[in-house]
């Protein structure tokens, strides 16, 4: 029998052995090894046994035969990836840098094997009329969980029990009284291949609105017709796009194909995921954050064999192995999270687009505050965009008031509160309406300083300024240092030392302090730390057992609030002061998002704009509630400065342990991109990129490593490729130790 050889992947991150390795496939293997496969191979001078993937199987050696070495064995339990996957992890390389071993496990599940899980569903055990009195006994007593499960038992007959457990946030324990009080019963099932017996007869279904419908026969036609495109699909939110998304998906599932649903995971409440169950039952498949690695790899093996057609998830859902994607549709396109942090840093709007491309998908993205870019393509043509302007419920769009706070301290208001906005919030108590008080932390640091000379507590690690906590210590939100809190200067010995206090907590403590009596909730990073929180803060919320929600841009998303009319934004500039190109657009998104909060029931919204810069156009637009004029302003910014969209940006970053090695470094890559870009002289027409720094990054320190780092500007992402490439091969050409260098293309945020 010929030899055969395989090219292998190995799983060490380094860019020195980033490229496939030959090695001959043993006899005992030739039958069963298939690309994709996990292996075990000798690596090294001392044949050290490490794991690697197999890329590509041929026949030729082309190298010396007697140094190749052999396969050792196919890990057991491993996940076979198909080819494809590997074509995406060579994208993805190759488009956003990174190694192909950090690509290749971005791409593929968890890697173990595990027992099939046994699943489970729960049911009523009570006729429905039974079910209702109950409910209506929970909801007097306030027993929150029950509520919430009873509500959708009425409705639906059975539920996963992952989902309730999960995304509802009810506890086992709970589940289990339930259970013995004879209200519901878990069962244990055996088939997920019943597509609708999940659903609820004569469930009833919205009927399309006109504006839904043109969407939906569009998209629908072009597919038919065997065009596969990528569409924008700007409305507001309760415009019905979630509807539109679940036609979409409909139309595909009857068409053969699968369908890949992304949502941020903080946008991922039970109300959605529910909504998607009721209307797909079993096909759908949930994945987040809470799922142990075994139940992702339960979840792929189902996609895997057609158990399941449907996925809705964050965005390493994209990577689920379905057999034939025919539609990949992203909510809230315009979100952070769906932008990587770690290497590969892939966006999930191009990576679609790539994977569609590789499936014959279509693409949908869907927000009521598309991202520039997404909106400056769709201008371009490059998608077709359609728009749903009007509020489905009902309900009108709030009126919004903006109150220009350097006015309020001239008038002698030295309260958080403008006048505006307190005068609504009485009527609200007097009306017994619901308030939401949004305060903007983005780009804010409750940092301690010294008013006699200027000195700011900072974190000895990290070189960003410590905040102060209610126990009285301060804490480093990079890398977790505390200390206790001063009293005296440590820089000057003065005893003017104190905080900024503008926190959740301040809020709601000024406002019992207003108005006693008043009943707050209060959602933060610190509220939220435990898993069910959220939710529960959420649905106490919605029950009516507080006045006021006051919380971070957390509470923006997520739930109806039927009786929330009023929303009170404190300080809505906070997040312009970021050093960071995208801070506008930022702050437009959380300021419409936050006003949308307002009316979205029966009766009228108001909305309230605290802010030091009244005359910024962030701040107009989102009062205006007008997308296209602050797109337009926006755009014109972007275009002057060449950042993205406009044109596309490299961030190039560079760590090291010793400061002089890191900044002589970034010099030296600095000096490599300038000549490829040709832009020794900035002012040249025919320079391909501009390269700005290299500087210490923003954080210039984190634990102990320092960091640097410079910029390209290029309209040619080609171009930027070739600066990525000649940077790589630099820095494998030098072997630094204790150094590493790191590639953000179109980054999110500055360094
Ligand atoms: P979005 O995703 O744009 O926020 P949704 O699809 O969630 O909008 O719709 C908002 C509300 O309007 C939901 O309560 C939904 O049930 C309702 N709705 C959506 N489409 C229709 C329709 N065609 N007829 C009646 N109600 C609808
Ligand atoms: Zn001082
Ligand atoms: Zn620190």
């Amino acid at each position: 029998m010929p030899e055969l050889y395989a090219d292998i992947i190995v799983d060490i991150v380094h860019e020195k052995v980033d490229r496939p390795f030959r090695y001959r496939i043993p006899e005992k293997l030739k039958e069963s090894l298939e690309v994709g496969m996990c292996v075990t191979v000798p690596f090294g001078k001392a044949d050290k046994l490490i794991q690697g993937y197999v890329t590509a199987v041929t026949d030729r050696a082309d190298y010396d035969e007697a140094k190749i070495k052999e396969i050792k064995e196919i890990v057991k339990g491993n996940v076979s990836v198909e080819q494809n996957m590997i074509r995406l992890a060579g994208w993805m390389r190759s488009h956003y840098g990174s190694t192909m071993i950090q690509a290749l496990k971005t791409v593929l599940p968890a890697r173990q094997s595990v027992k099939a899980l046994e699943k489970k569903d729960i049911r009523l055990a009570v006729t429905q009329e039974e079910a209702k009195s109950i409910l209506w006994e929970c909801m007097r007593k306030k027993q929150n969980a029950k509520v919430r499960l009873l509500q959708e038992l009425v409705q639906i007959k059975e539920l996963p029990y992952n989902l309730v457990t999960g995304k509802l946030g009810v506890s086992p324990a709970t589940l289990k009284s339930l259970e013995s009080q004879g209200v519901i019963a878990v069962t244990a099932k055996e088939s997920y291949r019943n597509p609708v017996h999940a659903v609820q007869d004569g469930q009833p279904r919205n009927s399309l609105s006109g504006g839904q419908r043109h969407v939906v026969d569009s998209i629908v036609e072009e597919y038919d017709s065997g065009h596969r495109g990528t569409y924008l699909l700007h409305g507001i939110t309760g415009s019905g796009k979630t509807e539109v998304y679940m036609a979409l998906i409909e139309a595909v599932l009857e068409r053969g194909s699968q369908a890949v649903m992304l949502i941020p995971e903080i946008a991922l409440t039970y109300q959605t995921v529910v909504r998607f169950y009721k209307r797909f039952g079993d096909r759908v498949s949930v994945m987040n954050s809470t799922l142990s690695p075994g139940e992702k790899y339960d979840q792929c093996e189902r996609a895997r064999k057609g158990e399941i057609d449907v996925i809705i998830g964050p965005r390493s859902a994209l990577f689920t192995p379905f057999p034939n994607i025919g539609l990949i549709i992203l909510d809230e396109e315009h979100e952070n999270s769906y932008k990587s942090e770690a290497s590969p840093k892939y966006h999930a709007r191009e990576t679609a687009e790539e994977i569609a491309r590789m499936h014959g998908a279509s693409v949908v993205l869907g927000s009521a505050t598309p991202s520039l870019e997404a909106y400056y393509r769709a201008a371009q043509g490059q998608y077709r965009l359609f728009e749903l302007n009007e509020r489905l419920t009902g309900g009108e769009l709030p009126s919004v008031y903006t109150a220009d706070l350097r006015e309020e301290l001239k008038n002698g208001n030295r309260s958080i509160f403008s006048m505006r906005l307190q005068e609504l919030m009485e009527k609200r108590f007097r009306d017994k309406e619901q308030i939401m008080l949004f305060l903007n932390r983005r780009g804010y640091a409750g940092f301690i300083s010294c008013r006699a000379c200027g000195h700011v507590m900072k974190c000895p690690h990290c070189d960003v300024s410590l905040s102060e906590h209610k126990n009285g210590r301060l804490v480093c939100h990079y890398c977790g240092y505390d200390e206790p809190a001063v009293r005296i200067c440590p820089a000057c010995g003065s005893k003017y030392i104190s905080g900024f206090r503008a926190g959740t907590q301040q809020i709601e403590e000024k406002l019992k302090e207003m108005y006693p009596g008043v009943r707050t909730l209060r959602m933060d990073a610190d509220t939220t730390r435990k898993k069910e929180s959220y939710e529960e803060i959420l649905s106490s919320f919605a029950n009516g057992e507080a006045d006021v929600l006051i919380g971070t841009q957390m509470i923006v998303k997520g739930h109806d609030f039927p009786n929330v009319t009023l929303v009170g934004i404190l300080a809505a500039d906070m997040s312009l002061s970021v050093n960071d190109f995208r801070a506008g657009e930022r702050t437009f998104q959380l300021l419409t998002q936050a006003a949308g909060r307002a009316g979205r029931g029966s009766k009228p919204g108001e909305v309230v704009i605290q802010t030091y810069q009244p005359e910024h156009y962030s701040i107009i637009h989102a009062a205006n509630q007008d997308y296209k004029a602050f797109y337009e302003e926006e755009l014109l910014y972007r275009e002057l400065l060449s950042y993205p969209p406009a044109a596309h940006m490299m961030a190039v970053q560079i760590m090291a342990g010793n400061e002089e090695e890191g900044s002589v470094l970034a010099e030296k890559l600095a000096v490599l991109a300038r000549g490829h870009t040709g832009s020794t002289d900035d002012r040249s027409p025919e320079r391909e990129g501009i390269v700005i720094g290299p500087a210490p990054a923003s954080i210039g320190k984190i634990n102990d490593i320092f960091r640097f780092v410079f910029y390209i500007k290029s309209k040619n992402y080609d171009t930027l490729i070739q600066v990525k490439d000649a940077v790589e091969g630099e820095t494998a050409r030098l072997m630094l130790r204790n150094t590493s260098v790191q590639f953000d293309f179109d980054p999110m945020n500055a360094f």
